[in-house]
């Protein structure tokens, strides 16, 4: 649909590796896109990876800081073009984008790993429209039901003023209420399957599966899963991996993938950031 002339583009806007000691985002951010039903979603979505927004810490090896020792996932709200050049360069397409009539920017993830918290999991934005906020809510709800490290007991959705100059809080605010703002966190250590109690040590291999499964996510979020059936593409790495359902009883909640194996319909609405390092 995306390549008919003239059609409207739904984007879906991926960063990673702002924070350069944050390995993990990259084996993330690849299996995104090395799964083949990635082909099947760019047929229906544009996708714009940003996959190492601080290219000159990671060659330094610095672990949070870029070469001139900025934090950038703190400059979103004034970047500037010589000491925050690809935040400033990916900030001004994002706005380029949202002022496009034919362009919808329909999500935007910032990939990162995490240093003290098990799992996958993600921070999202809190809204005084009720309506707004439990629709942010349905893409974390059905990445949990396809990955069993991703936690939905530990994403949060919060307004700390720590956290405003970071990707997804300054575009939460600047973007209108079609437009969903993520950061994706995965644990550098491990990760506990709902219903168990032991640490999984996290592989490569298991972060770029959590990222083939926000690939599946948007599948099932924009219900393309019949067109995939259709292709008949064969999946050998999935197999042991069970069919993504069509229907999501969202009202339910996904209680399964929950490290303490508690209901969390609670936490949904934690006020409470379980972190202030990311
Ligand atoms: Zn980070």
């Amino acid at each position: 649909d995306n390549l008919r002339e003239g059609a409207e583009q739904k984007v879906v806007f991926i960063t990673g590796r702002v924070h350069p000691g944050e390995t993990p985002s990259s084996f993330v951010c690849q299996g995104e896109f090395q799964h083949p039903i990635a082909r099947v979603l760019r047929e229906h979505l544009v996708f714009k990876i940003a996959p190492m927004l601080n290219p000159d810490g990671v060659y330094l090896g610095n672990y949070r800081c870029s070469l001139m020792g900025f934090d950038l996932n703190r400059h979103w709200l004034d970047p500037s073009p010589w000491a925050h050049p690809t935040l400033h360069g990916v900030k001004q397409l994002i706005i380029q984008m949202y002022n496009d009539p034919k362009t919808s920017l329909e999500f935007y993830i910032d990939i990162h790993a995490h240093s003290t918290m098990m799992n996958g999991f993600m921070y999202g934005n809190i809204f005084e429209d009720e309506e707004r906020f439990q629709r942010q809510a349905i893409f974390p709800k059905l990445l949990c039901q396809n990955a069993e490290d991703f936690s939905y007991s530990s994403t949060s959705f919060n307004r700390d003023a720590v956290k405003a100059g970071t990707g997804r809080r300054f575009l939460g605010g600047l973007l209108d209420h079609t437009s969903y703002c993520y950061t994706l966190e995965v644990s550098f250590y491990s990760y506990i399957i709902g219903g168990t109690t032991a640490a999984v040590p996290y592989t490569e291999e298991a972060y770029m599966k959590l990222g083939r499964n926000v690939a599946r996510t948007f599948l099932d979020y924009y219900r393309l899963n019949p067109l995939v059936e259709r292709v008949a593409i064969p999946m050998p790495r999935l197999r042991k991996e069970k069919p993504p359902p069509y229907k999501y009883p969202l009202t339910r909640g996904p209680a399964r993938n929950h490290p303490n194996g508690k209901g969390d319909k609670k936490s949904s609405v934690n006020h409470k950031d379980p972190s202030n390092s990311f």
